[in-house]
């Protein structure tokens, strides 16, 4: 327990200073830390996963993605385990971004248990920022566009943790509900 609180608090600060200068894409520019704080705190809130490699990992899940982040730098301080489930839920920055989209589509029932619950609350906490708190300029059409993509991908993630499924389904009739009602206000 001891042990398992300092790798958490290791991964945060890790994390938090990866991502200092970043801002998530809404109105607010909110710090991007709160999003895989938000990802971690599902896992073990709406989840009930209280395993600390899954919980770190998903603390540590955009930070190879969007930072200057090494795969050594994680494997270091967190092992090869942390590493590995990181890298399970990065897109490949090499390749195009419709292709990017594409493959989590195709990958996502193949990935481990671990990196499912994982990708499966980072999807969450998108469909809802996509709704109430949506990127700057991005108009309707490409909101319902991001909903459908999302809902594809967990398609495949689907099985493994009923809680998360529920509340999946749960924000993204919500996101929907919600850009419906945009819809008539601005149609
Ligand atoms: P992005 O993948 O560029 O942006 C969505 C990602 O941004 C999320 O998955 C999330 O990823 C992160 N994010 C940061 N802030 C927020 C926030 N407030 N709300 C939700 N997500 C946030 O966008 P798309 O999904 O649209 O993918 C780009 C694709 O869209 C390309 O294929 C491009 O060609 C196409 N495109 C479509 C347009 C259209 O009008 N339909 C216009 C332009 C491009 P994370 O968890 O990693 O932080
Ligand atoms: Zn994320």
């Amino acid at each position: 327990m001891k042990n398992d609180l300092a790798f958490l608090l290791k991964a945060l600060y890790f994390s938090a200073q990866k991502h200092r200068h970043q801002r998530r894409k809404d109105t607010a520019a909110s710090p991007f830390i709160n999003h895989p704080i938000e990802v971690a705190h599902l896992l073990w809130t709406v989840g009930e996963v209280s395993d600390a490699t899954t919980i770190t990992a998903a603390i540590l899940h955009d930070t190879i993605e969007d930072t200057d982040t090494t795969c050594e730098e994680i494997s270091m301080q967190f092992g090869n385990e942390v590493l590995g489930l990181v890298l399970e839920v990065s897109d490949d920055k090499n390749l195009p971004k419709q292709e990017r989209k594409r493959k989590q589509i195709v990958h996502s029932p193949h990935l481990s248990r671990k990196a499912k619950l994982i990708k499966l609350a980072d999807k969450i906490s998108n469909v809802h920022d996509i709704a109430f708190a949506p990127p700057d300029h991005w108009s309707l059409q490409r909101r319902i566009e991001y909903l459908q993509w999302a809902e594809d991908v967990v398609a495949g993630l689907r099985g493994i943790n009923k809680n998360l499924e529920k509340h999946f389904d749960e924000t993204l009739a919500a996101a929907r509900q919600r850009l419906n009602e945009e819809n008539k206000e601005n149609p």
